[in-house]
C-alpha cells in the first residue's frame, strides 16, 4: 500500500472514530416543510447579523435559534444580583460593526468606568504585593521574565515574539512556523521552566497554538490604538487597562446600556417573525433540489442555502449530507474550544484594609484569578469575579455549581482569611455546560490553522458558514459580525 493511500485510510479511520464519538441528533417526525430562501442556524450575533443583512437586501430568511433566547454568548443575566454578563461585555473602539449597529437600534453605548482594583499574587503558598513582585525570591522567572506579572506571563511573552502587523497575516503561509503550541514556542525561545509554569495557569499551552493567540493579540493592540497617534499608541492588554489618554475623545472600552443582550434582543426584533425560538436543528439534507432543515420537534425548513452560524461543538453533532469531507471534516471534527467559568459575587467590607494585599489576586492555586472591581458613586458594595480558564475551568466543570460555588468560597477564605464573612457568591456559569455552545470560544491547536483555517469556512453545497470562529481579521463579537456579514454576502453573490 503507498505511504499516500495509507495516510488517507488513517486519517478517514480517525476522523469516522471521532464521529461515533459525538452521537448525532435525531428528529422527530415532521410536519410539511416551510420554503424560504435561506435558512441560519443559529441566533448568536453571527447569525443574527447574517439573517439582517440577507433581509436587508429583500431575501427571504429564517433564523433558527435552538434555546429559548437569542444572544448566544452575548448573555446578560438579568435576574441575578449585580446582573453580571456571563458572556462579552466589552465594545472595542475599533469594533466598526457593533458601533454601527448599536447607532442604528437606537442602543446607547456607555463608558467602562468600572476599574479593576490592583492584584496581589499568591504563587507557591506565599503573598506577594505586585510591587514587590518583580525582586521576589518566589519569583523564579529568568532576567527580564520577572517583570512580567504572574496573570500576564503567557500574553507577555508571546506578545514579545509575535511578528505579526497586519490583521490578517496570522492566514499567510510565511507565518505558518509560529503554528505550533506555545510550549514548543517557549521553549524554542529560551523561556525558563518557571515562566512556563506561570504562563500554563490561565492556558494550555500544549494545546494552543501560538498563531491563533497572536492574531487575538494582533487585534487587540490594533484595538487599543485604534485613532490614536503613533505617540499615544499604547501595548495596553485589550480589557486590563482601560485607561484613557489625557484630551482622548473615545473610551477604548465601552459597553451597552442595559447589558450585553440588549443588542441581540433589538436585532431579533428587527427581523420579527423569522426569528424561531426552540428550533434544534439536527439536519441539514442537501442530497435533493432544495437544502431540508430538519428540527429536533419535527418542523422543517427547505430553503436554497442554509448558513451554520453555531459553533462546531453543535455542528459536528448535526447530520449533514453529503457529508463534510478532507479538512473541512477534520475541522468540522477537531477544532478545539475552550472553557471559561466565572463566579460573581459582592465584597461587603474592604478585607483589604485588614492584610494589606491588595484587593484582587492571581493564585497558582485551583482559584486562578479573582477581580475586585471599584464601587461607583453611590455603591455600597464592591464587585467580585472568580474566574477559570484553561485547565482549571476543566477542572471546576466537573463539578456541580453548588458544590463548585462552595469550593471558590472555602479555597477563598483558607488563602485569605481576611475575606471569611466579607464576600458572598451569588451566581456561577459554565460556558462549557451550555448543551449548545459547549465552550467560550475556539481555540486552534498546534498545526490547525495551516491545516484547515482556510478550508472549513469555504462554503459546502449550499451550507455556508458563519460564528466566531470563522473570523478572518477580528475578535469577539466583532469576530461574529465580521463572519455574519461574510457569509451574507456570499450568499448575496449566489442568490
Ligand atoms: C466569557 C466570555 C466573555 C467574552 N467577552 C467578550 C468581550 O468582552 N468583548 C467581545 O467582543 N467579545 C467577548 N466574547 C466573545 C463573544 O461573546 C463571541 O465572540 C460572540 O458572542 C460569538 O457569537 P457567535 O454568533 O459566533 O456564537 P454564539 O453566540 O455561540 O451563537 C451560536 C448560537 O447557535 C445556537 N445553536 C447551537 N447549536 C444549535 C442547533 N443545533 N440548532 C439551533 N441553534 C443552535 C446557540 O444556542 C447559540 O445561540 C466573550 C465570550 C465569552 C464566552
Amino acid at each position: 500500500m503507498s505511504v499516500k493511500r495509507r495516510q488517507v485510510l488513517k486519517g478517514a479511520l480517525s476522523l469516522s472514530a471521532l464521529s461515533l464519538s459525538y452521537p448525532l441528533l435525531k428528529p422527530a417526525a415532521g410536519f410539511a416543510a416551510e420554503k424560504t430562501t435561506a435558512v441560519v442556524i443559529g441566533g448568536g450575533l453571527s447569525g443574527l447579523n447574517c439573517a439582517l443583512l440577507l433581509s436587508d437586501f429583500g431575501i427571504d430568511v429564517i433564523l433558527l435559534e435552538g434555546s429559548d433566547r437569542v444572544g448566544g454568548r452575548a448573555h446578560t443575566a438579568d435576574g441575578v444580583e449585580t446582573r453580571p454578563e456571563y458572556g462579552a461585555s466589552e465594545v472595542g473602539r475599533s469594533y466598526a460593526r457593533a458601533i454601527d449597529l448599536c447607532s442604528r437600534l437606537d442602543i446607547r453605548l456607555l463608558p467602562d468606568i468600572r476599574s479593576l482594583l490592583p492584584m496581589s499574587n499568591y504563587v507557591e503558598g506565599t503573598w506577594v504585593r505586585s510591587g514587590d513582585w518583580a525582586d521576589s525570591p518566589v519569583n523564579r522567572m529568568a532576567d527580564n521574565e520577572r517583570e512580567l506579572p504572574p496573570l500576564m506571563v503567557g500574553m507577555g511573552l508571546l506578545s514579545r515574539l509575535n511578528p505579526l502587523i497586519n490583521l490578517d497575516d496570522w492566514l499567510s503561509p510565511e507565518f505558518a512556523a509560529y503554528d505550533i503550541s506555545m510550549r514548543e514556542l517557549f521553549l524554542n525561545n529560551g523561556v525558563s521552566e518557571a515562566a512556563l509554569r506561570l504562563a500554563g495557569v490561565p492556558l494550555d499551552l500544549r494545546v494552543t497554538s501560538s498563531l491563533g493567540m497572536m492574531q487575538e493579540r494582533t487585534r487587540t493592540l490594533f484595538d487599543a490604538n485604534f485613532g490614536r497617534t503613533q505617540t499615544q499608541a499604547a501595548d495596553t492588554p485589550f480589557g486590563l487597562a482601560a485607561t484613557r489618554e489625557e484630551g482622548e475623545e473615545t473610551f477604548p472600552v465601552r459597553t451597552i446600556e442595559g447589558g450585553t443582550s440588549r443588542l441581540p434582543e433589538a436585532m431579533a426584533a428587527a427581523l420579527g417573525d423569522r426569528v424561531r425560538l426552540g428550533k434544534v436543528v439536527a439536519e441539514i439534507d442537501m442530497s435533493g433540489s432544495d437544502a431540508e432543515i430538519r428540527c429536533l420537534d419535527g418542523s422543517r425548513y427547505s430553503a436554497d442555502f442554509v448558513v451554520s452560524a453555531m459553533p462546531f461543538t453543535t455542528l459536528r453533532n448535526i447530520s449533514v449530507s453529503p457529508g463534510f469531507s478532507g479538512r473541512q471534516a477534520e475541522a468540522v471534527l477537531t477544532l478545539g474550544y475552550r472553557g471559561t467559568t466565572r463566579a460573581w459575587g459582592v465584597v461587603e467590607e474592604p478585607y483589604w484594609e485588614d492584610d494589606g494585599l491588595e484587593p484582587s489576586f492571581f493564585t497558582d492555586e485551583t482559584i486562578q484569578t479573582l477581580v475586585v472591581l471599584d464601587k461607583l458613586p453611590g455603591e455600597d458594595t464592591h464587585r467580585c469575579s472568580v474566574i477559570f480558564t484553561g485547565p482549571s475551568a476543566a477542572r471546576i466543570d466537573q463539578m456541580p455549581d453548588d458544590q463548585a460555588l462552595a469550593l471558590i468560597e472555602s479555597e477563598i477564605a483558607r488563602i485569605r482569611p481576611s475575606t471569611k464573612g466579607r464576600m458572598r457568591f451569588v451566581d456561577l456559569y459554565g460556558w462549557r455546560k451550555n448543551p449548545l455552545i459547549q465552550g467560550c470560544r475556539h481555540l486552534f491547536g498546534p498545526g490547525q490553522i495551516s491545516r484547515f483555517a482556510r478550508e472549513m469556512i469555504v462554503p459546502h453545497h449550499r451550507l455556508h458558514f458563519a460564528g466566531e470562529h470563522t473570523r478572518r481579521m477580528d475578535f469577539g463579537m466583532e469576530a461574529a459580525l465580521e463572519s455574519g456579514e461574510r457569509a451574507a454576502f456570499e450568499i448575496l453573490q449566489r442568490a
